[in-house]
């Protein structure tokens, strides 16, 4: 992989206070509330400042952070924390099982996969549990915990609103199965019931109603083609009430692909 910092997206408000603020390696979003920002995942350290920059470039400070909402416990998507804690003094969400993950307490960021030797560690404010919500402003999140790509994992879904039109926002915790491969597995001595997990989490959330899809890396949701395609369209590219339910599908399939008929 290059280096992450070559990985620049150009940050945009993707619907209503909902905004895109980098990067290519792993997907930051920032949520106006009417009273500070939620940030969902704060990415790898080395692009911090391309995220703080894309909050900026869209008319805030990161020092509007008051929530730093996280998808699971990787590296990619947890490794900035430490810092924008630092900086904003913001409060930490992670799903309950992840929090050894954040604080340090065992090595499963995955950040030597990524090729990084530690992740700053830091202690969460908040373990999330199945169903608990997240309240700030006018938006609440509810989180679904949909484990298997770590144990942790949680899914977002919440209300966005632009000129009186309400959509829906979602976004799948975990998608990869690269945590779930034979050697992985082995390697850390983790169960092999994570794959069932993963299968019964894709089944949980699959008819969530959810109109707009977020990434947690750009790829998942096609944010640059999208992108590209807003105000070409009649309607907002990134609004589509069946993706969801087909990138559950397809994450699926590529698990039945790699794990199942590879073997891997
Ligand atoms: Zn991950």
């Amino acid at each position: 992989m290059k280096t992450p910092w070559e990985g620049y997206i150009k940050p945009f408000r993707m619907f209503g206070g909902l905004y895109f603020v980098g990067t290519r390696p792993a997907s930051s979003h920032i949520i106006d509330t009417g009273d500070g920002l939620i940030m969902l995942d704060s990415g790898y350290p080395q692009t911090l400042y391309l995220v703080t920059e894309g909050i900026r470039e869209m008319g805030f400070s990161p020092k509007d952070i008051k929530y730093i909402v996280h998808s699971h416990g990787h590296y990619d998507h947890l490794g900035a924390t430490k810092a924008l804690v630092e900086l904003t003094g913001a409060k930490t969400f992670i799903g309950e099982q992840d929090v050894p993950y954040a604080n340090g307490s065992v090595n499963l960021t995955w950040a030597n996969e990524l090729g990084y030797d530690y992740v700053e560690a830091f202690e969460p404010d908040v373990a999330l549990k199945d169903g608990d919500t997240i309240e700030l402003g006018n938006v609440c999140i509810k989180a679904i915990h949909t484990p298997g790509h770590t144990p942790g994992s949680m899914s977002y879904f919440f209300d966005l609103e632009e000129n009186g039109r309400v959509v829906r926002a979602g976004t799948f915790g975990g998608v990869g199965v690269n945590t779930l491969r034979k050697r992985f597995l082995d390697k850390y001595n983790l169960p092999y019931s994570a794959r069932e997990d993963f299968i019964n989490s894709i089944k949980k959330i699959r008819d969530e109603k959810v109109d707009l899809n977020i990434g947690n890396h750009a790829h998942c949701n096609d944010t640059e083609g999208k992108y590209a395609r807003m105000g070409k369209e009649a309607d907002n590219p990134f609004i589509d009430p069946t993706e969801f339910a087909r990138f559950a599908d397809a994450t699926l399939e590529m698990y039945n692909e790699i794990i199942i008929r590879r073997g891997e």
